[in-house]
């Protein structure tokens, strides 16, 4: 790597994700996984599970795991197992997963996949893993939306996805081009990371806040392609980069993170979404699409590539065609600003309002932590084995929030908030 201070600054970031974003507790055992079909971290992580297992000792866990995973091993599946064995899964993985999330440990996420890795081989096979990983996920996700232990989700670049966002450029220079991008939107390149790091969640708390207070029953979104209501449950909370883990830990669960986010009511849903970028779903690119809501549920949707595969998460379950989060960035966020486009959710998602279909938060309503599946339903919240965020803002947003009263108040305009 030519980048300059690459190791320092792969130190700072690892240093950053324990103490901010994990917030590791002494006596706590740290599991680090990947988003593969497997949970794996591909070997490019290494320097960075590395540097995060050093600061996660230095802070007293107790014992880091790591899964690790191979890209190039997993294309030998899709070329050569038998077509029929897709459904077949490592459950080990999952379990030990859930297993130290269940006993108090934290989870740390790393995001190094290329985009579209899959997109050559046959999308019922990709489904099919797909499907696999997301059913043994479950126990796991469910603790994760019960808020149960403080986790993190971060981004390593490796070339192919920097050659997606920097196609101009030689192999070499794309990839330094987004490792100074990602650290630059993690605050890296500031004196003292931590501290911008909490001037920036103060900021984000006070926004989080106002609408938490605010209460709207609905909020009516308007864009070129879009002109949607979304109900919002009574109860809900507007939560930003900062939670608090059931057990006591604040945590910051995405670096980098520039969203305010609730969760929309599982039946009051009505007219149409657009989405302003392409999606990437378990390494496949879902492009021009929207889909369009009716009493809560998708009865329509399209889209110009990869529809089978956003087909197939739309209907994996009753959940997975309803809302379960609604996301406000502002246009003039960092990574908007930045004017490019990631094909990484983590990163996409920051740079635009969006929502979510399948699985809410159960932070996001007072509660909702300690109610069952039956009481979170009822109150209107989604449940899915899903959770897939796709992103519907741009300069040309507006948003109104709906009072109780049946009153519209700004909330945005043209993707700036009003307030
Ligand atoms: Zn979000
Ligand atoms: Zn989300």
């Amino acid at each position: 790597m030519a980048l300059k201070n690459f190791d320092a600054m792969i130190d700072k970031y690892a240093e950053l994700i324990v103490k901010v974003g994990l917030n590791v507790q002494a006596g706590q055992r740290l599991s680090i996984n990947g988003k593969s079909f497997t949970r794996g971290v591909p070997l490019n992580g290494a320097p960075l599970v590395r540097a995060v297992a050093k600061y996660a000792y230095q802070a007293g866990a107790t014992l880091v795991d790591v899964l690790w995973d191979d890209t190039e091993t997993a294309i030998q599946r899709f070329k050569h197992a038998p077509r029929d064995s897709f459904d077949e899964y490592p459950t080990w993985r999952t379990k030990g997963l859930a297993e130290n999330a269940k006993n108090g440990g934290a989870l740390m996420t790393i995001y190094a996949e290329d985009p579209g890795t899959f997109d050559e081989f046959d999308q019922d096979l990709v489904a099919a893993a797909q499907r696999a990983m997301v059913q043994n996920m479950d126990p796991l996700s469910q603790l994760l939306s019960a808020n149960h232990f403080n986790w993190c989700l971060v981004a390593m670049p490796t070339v192919g996805w920097a050659k997606k966002v920097y196609p101009e450029l030689s192999d070499e220079d794309a990839l330094e081009a987004l490792f100074e991008t990602v650290f630059q939107l993690c605050r890296l390149d500031q004196d003292d990371p931590v501290a911008a790091w909490e001037d920036h969640i103060a900021t984000l708390h006070k926004r989080s806040q106002y609408l938490s207070e605010k209460q709207y029953s609905a909020l009516h979104l308007t864009a070129p392609g879009t002109d949607v209501t979304l109900g919002m449950p009574a109860g809900h909370i507007w939560e930003s980069a900062r939670i608090i883990s059931q057990p006591g830990v604040p945590y910051v669960a995405n670096m980098p993170t520039e969203e305010v986010f609730s969760m929309g009511h599982r039946s009051i849903a009505d007219g149409t979404v657009t989405a302003t970028m392409p999606l990437s779903y378990g390494g496949t690119m879902i492009e021009d699409f929207g889909v369009t809501f009716k009493d809560g549920k998708v009865v329509d949707y399209k889209a110009g590539k990869n529809e089978k595969t956003l087909g197939d998460f739309i209907e994996r379950d009753d959940g997975s065609s309803r809302v379960g989060e609604i996301a406000l960035v502002p246009h003039s966020s960092p990574i908007a600003q930045s004017g490019k486009l990631f094909f990484n959710t983590l990163f996409d998602e920051n740079a635009a309002c969006h929502i979510a279909l399948g699985r809410a938060y159960r932070t996001c309503m007072q509660g909702g932590e300690t109610m069952s599946e039956e009481e979170f339903i009822a109150a209107g919240g989604n449940v899915s084995l899903e959770h897939v965020d796709f992103m519907i803002g741009s300069d040309k947003m507006d948003i109104d929030g709906i009072t109780a009263d049946g009153e519209a108040e700004p909330v945005m305009r043209k993707g700036e908030f009003t307030f």
